[in-house]
């Protein structure tokens, strides 16, 4: 705890880390201690972890990187957090992101950008850890802390830990409780871990999952022992390449990087075989239908009465005066534009076309991966990420589109509700690092680890 404080407090200009809490992580790191010599320790005793901003923490700042959650300190503890607390785990501080999880490059923060610890080979150029857990990703790489959570949309946590050679893993939707996590797009916000090793993954989801009543979406289904499903041993198993996600214009070093993954697979006694998701280029519209929709109603809580900010109002200002000032003060651009997006695909008149057409696409790519799943194939290969991470500023410039095309092949798992998990797998020819994604059947995360394990 010591050693990662002082890591934390030398690698300020990562902007990694918006809240540190010192004494809370020795208080913790103390009780460890004592569990410790009590011979009482369980998996995470002492392990010091960062903290996604977008889990609520009791008494400590818990902005979800926006504004209009400025000076908003919770009240209760979020039940993953609680969760990790209990098995011994201890916190530094809350780590950067963006804004109400909105993005893929942590440009949309409140905070300012977070850096990527890694650069090209003889470039300087500043590069994004990714998004919307950037600031996980470049803790965790940097090691400013053990391990650290994040949520996962729609590649969260995957695209981060693919641009900083960690390993994220998006649980099966309803495994981690919702509970104290604010709220994006409920039906696909999931929390995992993004952790140095594949091995450090399955130990904190352990401690991270489970059944909780104040989660209506969360299952009531036993948390294994995901440590002991890690047998390296992957014989037998079948891992399916689906073809549709061989994009026009795949860089080269991906598909290598995505061939070499498949042949690891095979020498470890997998079978490969090809895989047809047909519904597979409808999953990004889609999403981009669906994510704004729920973040549009899950936002309208933020009204300047019940929670942070509220702006200055004029004389003569009313309720409705109050209820835009504040908002247009506090969300940034990128959550202003979901908000619109979402509102005018719920209005009357554009719902069926828009909303409720997304929704039957979402049961289309799910049936997808349901069919490819009864012929028995186990778990799904693909890359991770269409490049490496890339320079801060150059996809902010462009238009927002470019920014949401990052998600191409991490949205698909959360339209499915499937766990998902990112692993490093090799470096692109300027030395970054470049990750794979397995996809695995729903509440089959131990399964999912166990291959992970064989391509890391
Ligand atoms: N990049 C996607 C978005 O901006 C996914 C974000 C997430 O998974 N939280 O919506």
């Amino acid at each position: 705890t010591e050693a990662c404080l002082k890591e934390a407090g030398d690698a300020k200009a990562l902007n990694a880390f918006v809240h540190d809490t010192p004494e809370q992580a020795r208080e913790q790191a103390k009780a460890a201690d004592a569990r410790l010599a009590r011979g009482d320790a369980p998996a995470m005793c002492g392990i010091p972890l960062g903290i996604k901003d977008l889990f609520c923490t009791k008494s400590v700042g818990s902005q979800a990187a926006s504004n209009i959650l400025s000076g908003f300190r919770p009240e209760y503890e979020s039940t993953v957090t609680q969760n990790l607390w209990d098995a011994g785990a201890v916190m530094l501080g809350k780590l950067n992101m963006d804004e109400f999880a909105m993005g893929s490059s942590n440009e949309t923060s409140a905070y300012g950008n977070v850096v990527n610890p890694w650069r090209r080979a003889g470039d300087d150029t500043p590069l994004t850890p990714g998004g919307s857990s950037g600031g996980s990703s470049a803790a965790v790489a940097a090691d400013l802390c053990l391990a650290a959570t994040g949520t996962d949309t729609g590649g969260s946590i995957r695209q981060p830990a693919a641009f900083t050679g960690i390993v994220g893993l998006k649980p099966t939707y309803g495994r981690c409780s919702r509970w104290g996590v604010v709220a994006f797009a409920s039906s696909l916000d999931q929390a995992g871990p993004m952790t140095k090793t594949v091995r450090d993954a399955a130990i904190m989801l352990e401690a991270m999952a489970g059944y909780d009543p104040k989660d209506s979406t969360s299952a009531e289904i036993p948390v294994p022992d995901f440590e002991a499903m890690l047998t390296g041993d992957i014989r037998g198993s079948k891992i399916g390449i689906p073809r549709e996600y061989r994009m026009d214009g795949m860089p080269g070093e991906i598909e290598t990087l995505w061939a070499r993954g498949a042949e690891m697979l095979r020498d470890a006694g997998a079978e490969i075989v090809d895989i047809s998701l047909p519904h597979t280029k409808y999953a990004l519209p889609a999403y981009y239908v669906i994510a704004p929709a729920e973040a549009s109603s899950n936002l309208a809580r933020y009204d300047g009465v019940r929670y942070g900010h509220r702006a200055k109002l004029a004389q003569g200002d009313g309720i409705v005066q109050m209820y835009e000032k504040t908002r247009a003060e506090g969300f940034g651009p990128e959550v202003q534009r979901r908000v619109m997006i979402g509102t005018y695909v719920l209005s009357a008149g554009f719902y069926d076309a828009y909303y409720n057409r997304a929704r039957k696409v979402r049961a289309l790519i799910k049936k997808d991966f349901d069919d490819v799943f009864a012929t028995g194939v186990d778990a799904i290969l693909t890359p991770a990420t269409p490049s490496a991470a890339f320079g801060l500023g150059e996809m902010a410039e462009a238009d927002p589109v470019q920014m949401y095309l990052n998600d191409v092949f991490t949205v698909t798992v959360n339209l499915a509700g499937l766990p998902g998990i990112s692993v490093p797998a090799g470096q692109d020819d300027r030395g970054l690092p470049l990750g794979l994604q397995l996809i695995g059947r729903p509440w089959e995360e131990g399964a999912l680890l166990n291959t992970a394990d064989v391509l890391e």
